[in-house]
């Protein structure tokens, strides 16, 4: 089978894709003949296949070079792992441009406004992380004359990560957390986005990472993610998809009470209050939903608005999107709108797009079919595109307002009181982000404190932080990723208790 094929990107510039499994830091053929195709969203065309791995022969391999590598990577100093961290870091800036590229073809991300932003998070990410590594100190306690007790934070082991195919890169880097604490990893992509992460392989061996520390095995969910999740090899999962899918592999990771960290879906809502600076709120709402085309874990894509300005709000935001939020080609610098990620997806999002148009929302912006620029073009009109929209005049009790749609929809309705716009806010079985606008610094303090979410934006939205934690409650999963928080799901605590010289 082959392990490379050259492709030629829509800019004309050329790259080897690699197309095996890489353990060990190298590419290896998969001992099964399962592919994964992988088709550019933005002309429904195919790209390429690479190889996935068999759920038992290829996963052990990747879990044993996890393994055996532990120890050496465990115990290599702290000022090291550094350096390598910095050094991958410093690898990504100098391929960004390839880097983002390759992950446009794949996601069908605008380069220039989409897949750069989230190659130069993943430098920052690795550079956050490499701070952490050669700085992370445990607690001491003397409770008296003759007792000291520390705590040592050691790594876990061996950890899978299961990544999604809204931020492939992103959500990687996100989960080297991991290595910047010791462990070792087994890393599975999403099915749809499987080739900049066995890119980004090569710069990880370049680096100098030791082998063994990274591995990647590409392949479908239920076969290669359900035998990352119940392999008793693994120490713990680190997740992000959808809630459906965490309760699965929090059933498979029983086998041998895994630790997990599972950021799975959202609803969240974003609640405009009538003092809020109307300009600023109308530009947060629009990027909360539209950035990515709308395929955000945390987008705040249940919008309230206070009854009074209600009418004037939906206006503006529908004349901001459709003036600000160009829809096109991921390969055209001006656009930011490109495709969704696969064909499933488009179909998905244009039946929720139907379903509240049918149950009595009213198009503000959008609605069914494909946009204009895209119906009318010979080369994109096969592309997953869905129209920005915006779904006006909906209920809390509408489908389009309880189930998360992950496309360019947002839903917008009216409240009247402060009390109605948190019931509002709460009434979802998601709990990840939550947006207010509101110049009342108390009302603002208040609804931070109340709203049921992982995070809250006050004064924006989706204006995610590396050093604040992310992540869920409810349906929306547990554990943190980034921040400090994140070092602490990736390691265990262990309390070592000093007699010195207490008798009995
Ligand atoms: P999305 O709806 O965003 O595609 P999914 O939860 O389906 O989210 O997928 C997120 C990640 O979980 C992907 O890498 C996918 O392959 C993986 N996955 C899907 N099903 C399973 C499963 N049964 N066990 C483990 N991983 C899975």
């Amino acid at each position: 089978m082959a392990l490379t094929k050259e492709i030629e990107l829509p800019s004309g510039k050329k790259y080897t894709q690699p197309l095996g499994l890489f353990i060990n830091n190298e590419f290896v053929n998969s001992s099964s003949e399962d592919e994964i195709v992988s088709y550019n969203p933005a002309t429904g065309q195919e790209i390429v296949a690479v190889q996935a791995a068999d759920a038992v022969t290829d996963v052990d391999l990747a879990v044993k070079a996890a393994r055996e590598a532990f120890p050496g990577w465990r115990d290599t100093p702290a000022t090291e792992k550094r350096d390598l961290l910095l050094k991958l870091a410093q690898l990504v800036i100098d391929n960004v441009e390839m880097l983002a590229e390759v992950e446009s073809l794949d996601t069908g991300k605008p380069v220039e406004q989409n897949a750069k932003y989230d190659m130069l998070e993943l430098a920052e990410v690795l550079k956050y992380y490499a701070g952490w590594a050669d700085k992370k100190t445990g607690q001491t306690f003397v409770p008296s004359a003759d007792k000291l007790t520390y705590t040592l934070h050691q790594p876990l082991g061996v950890v899978g990560c299961i990544i999604p195919f809204n931020y492939p890169l992103a959500m990687m880097s996100w989960k080297w957390t991991a290595i910047a604490t010791g462990n070792t990893t087994v890393f599975k992509s999403a099915e749809q986005t499987p080739l900049s992460i066995l890119y980004f392989a090569n710069l990880v061996k370049e680096a100098g990472f030791p082998p063994g520390v990274f591995n990647v095995v590409s392949g479908t969910g239920a076969k290669v993610g359900a035998a990352i999740a119940e392999h008793t090899g693994i120490d713990k999962v680190a997740f992000t998809g959808s809630t459906a899918v965490g309760q699965i592999i929090q059933r498979a990771a029983a086998v041998n009470l895994k630790p997990l960290t599972l950021e799975c879906g959202g609803k969240s809502p974003i609640m405009i209050f009538d003092d809020a600076d109307f300009e600023q709120a109308v530009k947060w709402t629009a990027w909360g939903i539209f950035n990515n085309m709308g395929q955000i874990c945390s987008g705040t894509s249940r919008c309230f608005v206070q009854e009074g300005i209600y009418d004037k709000f939906v206006d503006a935001l529908a004349k901001h999107v459709k003036e600000t939020y160009v829809v096109g080609a991921p390969s055209d610098d001006k656009v930011l709108v490109g495709p969704q990620v696969s064909k499933k997806q488009q179909e998905r999002v244009q039946s929720y797009i139907k379903s509240g148009l049918e149950e009595g929302c009213r198009a503000a912006l959008g609605g069914e079919g494909l946009p204009e620029v895209i119906a009318s073009s010979s080369e994109y009109k096969n592309g997953y595109y869905v129209k920005p929209t915006i779904l006006a005049d909906v209920l809390p009790t509408h489908k389009v307002a309880r189930e998360e749609i992950f496309g360019p929809v947002i839903v917008v309705g009216k409240f009247s009181t402060y009390d109605d716009a948190l019931a509002i806010a709460n009434g979802s079985e998601y709990g990840l982000g939550s947006a207010v606008f509101t110049q009342d610094i108390t009302r603002a303090l208040n609804f931070a404190n109340g709203v049921e979410s992982g995070m809250c934006w006050i004064n924006s939205s989706n204006d995610v932080e590396i050093a604040s934690p992310f992540g869920g409650v409810k349906m929306s999963g547990y554990g943190r990723e980034l921040g400090e928080y994140g070092l602490a799901n990736f390691t265990n605590v262990k309390s070592v208790h000093v007699n010195l010289g207490k008798k009995l």
